[in-house]
């Protein structure tokens, strides 16, 4: 379980709270408001911000302290996720090896992710040889990789066509279902939310509410997502 246990979150002036419980293995979309600090959130949760109160506890182990390197978990940002100086294969390998030395196994982990995402034969095409979506995979191959227990995706595929953005939801929630990984997921779509998530927690006025069943949340909305969505 993913606790965050009456924790207070500042980003400059702006302050939100949080209090909430997400079981290990489910997949969470993190909905609300544009500037209600669902990045914010993420960010705090992977270890780049600090609270200003209260503790943050994977399966017991409090996290708190712990620099984002060592906690369990890998994060997808909206872009600049690849290295544009290394060739996909090299970018994957950063999952694995971030001081490289790869050994012959380690490389047959890389080249095994990328068959995974569809993308057996482009090992050695740099990100800008690359479409949006193939990069996108290329990201998720690194994630998978690093065999993480949590993911935390911040928008990653915002900048995709309509079709693209269904074709990458579905092959994370194809991994995370493979790999039993909890998924913490930024979006402001609702139907991002409704095709991949059971439970989502809603961002809105300071508050990160405790998780609530995706599809009973958008069917009877509280006033706050109802102003969300209009
Ligand atoms: P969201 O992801 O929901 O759009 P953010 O987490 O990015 O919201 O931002 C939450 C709040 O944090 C913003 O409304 C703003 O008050 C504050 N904030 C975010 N980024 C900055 C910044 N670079 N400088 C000052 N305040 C910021």
């Amino acid at each position: 379980m993913l606790k965050l246990d009456n924790c207070t979150i500042a980003n400059s002036n702006f302050l939100l709270r949080a209090d909430l419980e997400i079981e290990a293995g489910t997949s969470v979309a993190i909905i609300g408001p544009s500037g209600a600090g669902k990045s914010t959130l993420l960010e705090t949760i992977a270890g780049f911000r600090d609270l200003k109160s209260g503790q943050i506890f994977w399966k017991g182990d409090d996290l708190t302290a712990r620099p984002p390197g060592k906690r369990p978990l890998a994060m997808l940002f909206q872009d600049g996720n690849l290295f544009p100086h290394l060739s996909a294969e090299q970018n994957v390998a950063l999952g694995l090896r971030p001081n490289g030395g790869l050994s012959q196994d380690d490389l047959k982990q890389v080249r095994s992710a990328l068959g995974r995402v569809g993308l057996p034969d482009m090992g050695a095409r740099k990100p800008a040889d690359l479409s949006g979506g193939q990069q996108s995979r290329v990201a998720l191959a690194r994630i998978l990789v690093q065999k993480r227990q949590v993911l935390l995706l911040d928008e990653p595929f915002a900048a995709l066509g309509p079709a693209l953005k269904v074709e990458m939801l579905d092959l994370v929630a194809d991994l995370i279902a493979e790999t039993q990984t909890t998924l913490l997921m930024v979006s402001h779509d609702p139907q991002d939310a409704l095709r991949i998530t059971e439970k989502t927690v809603l961002v809105a006025d300071q508050i990160a509410h405790p998780p609530i069943a995706t599809a009973q949340l958008f069917e009877n909305p509280p006033p706050a997502l109802r102003d969300y969505l209009g």
